[in-house]
């Protein structure tokens, strides 16, 4: 197949679509990137002064471009992460490849119609990234003049993002929403753009409250607390208490040996697991294991101590809620659900100093609305006095996908149901949607190795290497992944995070590439050490 006469576009120049076209570039396609902004990196070209990586460095990183020596913080702040983005994307050619300040807004497949469509039993009509060849998607691009170009594309690969775009704006009665306020309302979102310095000018000596509690949140009051002090705190109304966290360090325990290893996930139910997994995970569900390496005059001492999963819980959690119990914000639910669903944020510099000295305040609510003066919450009958309110409160990330699609079939497919998860199969492709892959939209807790490796098996199904199973079969498949995602995230399930199971995950793309998922040396190696991008640099994937 001559991939260089195969008109891929990307669109997204966040870690996904630059991973994405990277892989691209290395199976001689020549991709091009529809890119909105001005700059590259997504969500990390505009975030709060303060904001840094969540993930340690090490498993945020590209398999093949590690981070340069000179930076060695565990958390690299913004600023870092985009200049190892810029350099990643000049380093493979992807800078070349990228228009910026252009924006897709719509898409149509044409040549096909929607009820032949509907009608095929293998996707795209047989199974291949290309399909039939009766088909291609056409774009709405619009240049930073507004004016629109058509373009066709063979394969598009949606890298659009999940915390950016489409703010996730609360709804309120009639008359108790921002409408009812005399203040300014804007969400973090507005407020990144800005730019901390002009945000914090805009904050300076205003009563501002912050909605939500985590990390978006918790980044704008900071930088309010700073510019404000206590003369004007920063109101927080947290409506559910988050894991907050330092690092992920517990008593001396690095707790990503808890979950980012082999062991850990054969404690709990895999989708597609055979009999004897389901059986190991039914026996083991109540256990953890908490191992820890000695190494004494070059023996490593191993200690394997397994414990009843309420004993990790209690152990980590022990260590974590010392600070968040004084101010009463240790969360209802576990840890072990919030490493699930991704729901948790590292806290941000001086966090508990703040609450101490009084420049951020938290209110406890599970509802809020407005009013004249500013924002009533639970348990109080006069309001927030509030000059600015910012919404802290995340993003429709499946919303902005649906959106990109100009049909109504499209849409009605492209994101489920409430009821269901986003029905991507292997996390990338809808089986209902040919000719199109979405990088980027399921969590982990290393989003950048995710997307790496995905798009890895993403180019190598383009170039001809695989052919995906039947509709059913992937329809089947996501379905399994739903249920362990509602098994284990709860209400939460609709974030499709695969953080308790990214090796098993994993293991799925090495096999369809024909690579051994197994990466680690020796049999302890591979049951106790922590999985990551290092394990997949010489992973070379063979056609089947
Ligand atoms: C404050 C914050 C902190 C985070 N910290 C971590 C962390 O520590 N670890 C972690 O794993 N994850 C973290 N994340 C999650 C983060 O979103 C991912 O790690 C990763 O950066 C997502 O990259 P992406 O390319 O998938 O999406 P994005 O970074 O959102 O990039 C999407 C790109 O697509 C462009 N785009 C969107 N729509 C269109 C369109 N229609 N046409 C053209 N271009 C379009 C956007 O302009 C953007 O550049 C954090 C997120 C936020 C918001």
């Amino acid at each position: 197949m001559a991939m260089e006469k195969k008109h891929v576009v990307i669109v997204g120049a966040g870690v996904s679509g630059l991973a994405a076209c990277k892989q691209l570039l290395d199976r001689g396609f020549r991709p091009v990137i529809f890119e909105a902004d001005t700059v590259l990196g997504g969500v990390w070209a505009h975030v709060p002064d303060c904001t840094s990586l969540q993930t340690p460095r090490p498993l945020y990183q590209y398999s093949d471009f590690p981070w340069p020596e000179t930076v060695t913080e565990v958390f690299p702040d913004h600023r870092q992460v985009k200049t190892y983005l810029d350099a990643y994307a000049r380093h493979f050619g992807v800078l070349d490849c990228i228009r910026f300040g252009h924006r897709v807004i719509g898409m149509e497949y044409d040549g096909v119609g929607e009820e032949t469509m509907a009608a095929w039993e293998e996707w795209a009509g047989n199974g291949k990234a290309f399909g039939t060849g009766a088909g291609e998607w056409r774009l709405n691009v619009a240049d930073a003049q507004g004016r629109v170009e058509i373009h066709k594309a063979d394969f598009v690969i949606l890298c659009i993002g999940r915390f950016s775009g489409v703010p996730n704006i609360p709804t309120f009665p009639e008359g108790k929403g921002p409408e009812a306020f005399d203040g300014l309302v804007i969400h973090s979102m507005d407020y990144a753009k800005m730019g901390t310095k002009k945000g914090q000018e805009m904050m300076k000596g205003k009563r501002v409250t912050v909605i939500g509690s985590l990390k978006s949140a918790l980044d704008v009051a900071a930088e309010c607390a700073e510019v404000n002090g206590t003369d004007h705190p920063c109101t927080m109304v947290v409506r559910t208490k988050h894991w907050i966290i330092p690092d992920y360090v517990a008593w001396g325990v690095h707790i990503s040996k808890l979950y980012l290893n082999r062991f850990a996930e054969l404690l709990i139910h895999k989708p597609g697991e055979g009999f004897l997994l389901w059986i190991l995970a039914t026996v083991l569900t109540p256990l953890c294991c908490i191992h820890v390496y000695f190494t004494i005059s070059d023996i490593d001492i191993f200690f394997v101590i397994c414990a009843q999963r309420w004993l990790f819980s209690k152990f980590a959690e022990s260590y974590y809620s010392i600070p968040m119990k004084k101010y009463d914000m240790v969360p209802d639910h576990s840890l072990f659900e919030a490493l699930a669903t991704c729901l948790i944020a590292i806290t941000p510099k001086d966090h508990y100093k703040r609450l101490e000295e009084g420049s951020i305040v938290l209110k406890k609510s599970k509802t809020f609305s407005f009013c004249k003066d500013g924002v009533l919450v639970e348990g109080e009958s006069s309001p927030i006095k509030s000059d600015i309110v910012i919404f802290g409160t995340g993003f429709k990330g499946d919303d902005k996908i649906k959106n990109v699609f100009t049909s109504e079939y499209f849409r009605s497919i492209a994101i489920g149901s409430t009821s269901s998860t986003v029905p991507l199969y292997r996390q990338c492709i809808n089986p209902k949607i040919p000719q199109l892959a979405v990088i980027g939209y399921s969590e982990s807790i290393a989003n950048l190795y995710t997307s790496e490796l995905r798009a890895k098996w993403l180019a190598h199904f383009l170039y001809g290497g695989f052919k995906l199973p039947n509709v059913a079969a992937m329809q089947k498949d996501i379905f399994e992944w739903e249920k362990c995602m509602k098994r284990y995230s709860g209400r939460y399930f609709r974030r499709s995070s695969i953080g308790l199971l990214h090796i098993w995950y994993n293991d799925q793309l090495c096999r369809d590439m024909g690579c051994n998922p197994r990466r680690k040396k020796g049999f302890f190696a591979e049951l106790f050490d922590i999985y990551g991008p290092g394990d997949y640099i010489d992973l070379h994937p063979k056609k089947q």
